[in-house]
């Protein structure tokens, strides 16, 4: 079935804007017919009753889906990374379960994004995110952010239950610390938003490491291997999802 996402209550549920194109036109839907609408987080099964002024109305049946949310709120912030590498990331990791992308300025960093293009990148990612979720039949979309700098990105640690670092100099460590037994016992202690940090090819510097240790963050390693800066986070989130579901 079909699955929209509207931005009201289910009471007030009608169908706008590409959406509704889609509805009409792509699909040819007629009054009657049985969609999915996703209202403040939860999945409704509708039916159709009216075609109005490019507006789809939907009747809630009653019925619902049960959400195949994670039980714990994951956000992911990726140093900027070259080229379409955060699209990759922003429909592969809101398929596994991602909450939010922050994207953020890390030291390492070869990009920047500028006022105009970013707003337009931003846009096209929020979009992916959106086609990701509902194809992965999701009820929340995650919030993609527009790239933070580093030190916004530390003042925010202090606002997860739990803070993660993938560090690659922990993964080449002879004693590296093993992500499963770190995961288990964020678990235990029921945390309910974690934060995975990444770095950007060149990974993540010495003193950044240092300032988010220090803000309260800890390390993870995601294995002797080397992974590259698009494939960790989707790594991280299989692990976190092993873990919690
Ligand atoms: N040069 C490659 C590239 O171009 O993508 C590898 C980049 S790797 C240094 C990028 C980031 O992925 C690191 O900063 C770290 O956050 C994460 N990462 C990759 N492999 C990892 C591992 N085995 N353990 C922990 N973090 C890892």
């Amino acid at each position: 079935m079909q699955r929209y996402f509207i931005e009201t209550g289910i009471e007030a549920a009608r169908i706008i804007g590409e959406d509704a194109r889609h509805i009409a036109r792509v699909m040819r839907m007629k009054e009657g017919a049985e969609i999915v609408v996703v209202a403040e987080n939860k999945a409704h099964i509708c039916t159709i009753t009216a075609f109005e002024n490019d507006e789809v109305l939907v009747q809630p049946t009653g019925r619902t889906i049960p959400s195949p949310e994670l039980p714990v709120r994951v956000s992911v912030a990726c140093g900027l990374p070259k080229g379409d590498k955060l699209e990759l990331i922003s429909q592969k990791a809101t398929e596994l379960g991602m909450y939010a992308l922050l994207p953020f300025e890390a030291e390492r960093s070869i990009v920047k994004w500028d006022t105009k293009k970013g707003a337009k990148k931003q846009e096209r990612l929020q979009k992916i995110a959106k086609e990701a979720a509902e194809q992965s039949h999701r009820t929340h979309i995650p919030v993609i952010h527009d790239p933070i700098s580093f030190k916004q990105l530390v003042a925010n640690v202090n606002k997860f239950d739990a803070v993660f670092i993938a560090d690659e100099e922990d993964a080449k460590a002879e004693k590296r610390t093993r992500f499963a037994e770190k995961l288990k016992n964020v678990h235990d202690k029921g945390a309910k938003s974690i934060l995975i940090i990444f770095g950007p090819e060149g990974g993540i510097a010495r003193k950044e490491a240092q300032a988010l240790l220090e803000a309260g963050a800890q390390t993870m390693s995601l294995g002797p291997r080397i992974l590259r800066a698009e494939t960790a986070p989707l790594y991280a989130l299989s692990a976190i999802s092993y873990e919690f579901e």
